[in-house]
């Protein structure tokens, strides 16, 4: 994995995004995961700390792998895309990765899988799940909580934590837990009585 890492830092595939970035983020956690988080790409933060899900999304996101009774070092966490989308003329906001970026950087992707061979992956927000699967009919609303395969590998869609931060709705971050609850069980994780009920709302 570190000499993978070294390629991936060195990578300048998309002249345009080398060119913007400010560091590549290569992806964090253990080369032995069972569970591996798949995201869009990296934001500002992500791209000032080389780091993937360190800004808010990312910090709901260690909030329920930590409610999962697990920690951002025992599982592994990367992005569809290593650099930011470049935002030329735009101080603020991200951009989604284009579809000839995604399948650029979709081998560096691969190559960490076949080395951490997780035993699930989760596919967090549409275009990470377009990244993987292509473009697909249903949408991330439809494909969320149904076991769908990546390269033999169960992948698990969900909804992305950005998504999760815009609607605060309990019924909303009780599906993203019960699709969390799908992928603990089939990396052969114990959940407990307590997390079989979080985000279920009092009767
Ligand atoms: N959103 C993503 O999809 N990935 C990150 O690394 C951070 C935010």
């Amino acid at each position: 994995m570190a000499a993978l890492r070294k390629r991936v830092l060195a990578c300048v595939k998309c002249e345009h995004l080398a060119a913007s970035r400010q560091t590549v983020v290569f992806g964090v956690g253990d080369i032995h995961a069972k569970i591996m988080f798949i995201g869009e790409a990296p934001g500002a933060d992500e791209d000032h700390q080389g780091e993937p899900f360190v800004g808010r999304a990312g910090e709901l996101l260690t909030k329920i792998i930590v409610a999962m009774g697990l920690s951002r070092e025992t599982v592994f966490i990367a992005n569809i895309l290593k650099c930011r989308p470049d935002t030329p003329g735009q101080t603020a906001g991200n951009r989604k990765p284009r579809p000839e970026e995604m399948a650029t950087c979709i081998p560096w992707l691969e190559e960490q899988i076949n080395i951490i061979q997780p035993q699930v992956m989760v596919a967090l927000g549409a275009t990470a799940v377009e990244g993987l699967l292509g473009k697909t009919a249903a949408g991330i609303t439809r494909l969320r909580g149904t076991w769908q395969s990546y390269r033999g590998i169960p992948l698990m869609p969900t909804y992305h934590p950005a998504y999760l931060l815009r609607n605060q709705a309990i019924t909303e971050k009780r599906k993203v837990w019960e699709d969390m609850m799908l992928a603990m069980e089939k990396a052969g994780y114990p959940i407990s009585a307590k997390q079989r009920g979080f985000f279920l709302s009092k009767p």
